[in-house]
């Protein structure tokens, strides 16, 4: 009965992190994990007086090893907490870190919790002023698991501005609504995509989607990230958009902009 506190667990913050945002999406593919990353060094740029941490919650495709540049095996602090990697300034965890980079990885439902729970509980993120949560794609055991158990400040929902990624970016951001933890808005990403030869900028996934959205779940639009070649060939270089140029650069500016908020 003491864990219970009107029917809902009771959660439990994780020591030393003051504030945990989650960046999730309905479906793979869509740059969750590039936003995940740009934000973290946007904030951390932002307020560089802050500790920024970014836990790679995507237990079966972790990206944040590659993006963030880090490999190896962490040690442990005498008190037996895994250490996070660091890279610009960012402390890191992901189960990259922790298991072979090319077996995958087949575990069952409870398996997963658990790592997802010692990648929250057993690491020694303090002092941290932000985590953010690399979530895995969709709505399932992870999400609810993470949602029912930390306290979140609130979620970013990443989508591209098609009909098949909005149906799952709505049905995201409802989950996240119903468990009470509040919905910051979403990230238009591949919003639009600018001809290298002649400049024009055109709406190759449609124009209104993410719009529409919005409207209809009552979050706004936080950002619009335009589909970007020097985006891409950054994160997977390692060497993310955020660090790589210079503040002038309008794709900065964007992720900048969503650090601001
Ligand atoms: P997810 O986490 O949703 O699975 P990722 O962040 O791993 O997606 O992105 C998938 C691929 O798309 C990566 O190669 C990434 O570099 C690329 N990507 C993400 N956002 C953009 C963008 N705005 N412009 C160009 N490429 C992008």
């Amino acid at each position: 009965a003491q864990m219970m506190k009107k029917g809902l667990p009771v959660k439990k913050p994780i020591e030393g992190v003051k504030n945990v945002i989650l960046v999730a999406s309905g479906k793979g593919g869509v740059g969750k994990s590039t936003v995940a990353v740009n934000l973290a060094l946007a904030l951390s740029r932002h307020l560089p007086s802050q500790d920024v941490g970014l836990l790679d919650a995507d237990i079966f495709g972790p990206s944040i090893p590659t993006m963030m540049n880090l490999s190896g095996n962490p040690l442990l602090t005498d008190k037996n907490l895994i250490k996070p990697l660091v890279n610009y300034n960012i402390k890191c965890m992901s189960m990259g870190f922790l298991v072979d980079n090319n077996a995958p990885v087949i575990w069952r439902g409870l398996m997963v919790m658990s790592a997802i729970e010692k990648l929250l509980r057993q690491v020694d993120w303090s002092p941290l002023d932000y985590l953010i949560i690399d979530m895995p794609p969709g709505t399932g055991d992870t999400q609810l698991s993470i949602a029912q158990n930390i306290p979140v400040a609130g979620a970013i929902i990443v989508t591209t501005p098609q009909e098949i990624a909005l149906i799952d970016a709505r049905k995201g951001a409802l989950m996240f609504q119903k468990v009470g933890i509040p919905v910051v808005g979403l990230v238009n990403n591949m919003a639009s995509y600018a001809c290298p030869n002649c400049g024009h900028h055109s709406h190759i996934f449609g124009a209104t989607g993410a719009e529409k959205l919005s409207k209809e779940i009552g979050v706004d639009v936080l950002v619009d990230i335009p589909l970007d070649t020097s985006i891409m060939e950054a994160a997977d270089g390692g060497y993310p958009i955020v660090i790589s140029s210079t503040s002038n650069n309008p794709l900065v500016q964007a992720y900048m902009s969503l650090a601001e908020k």
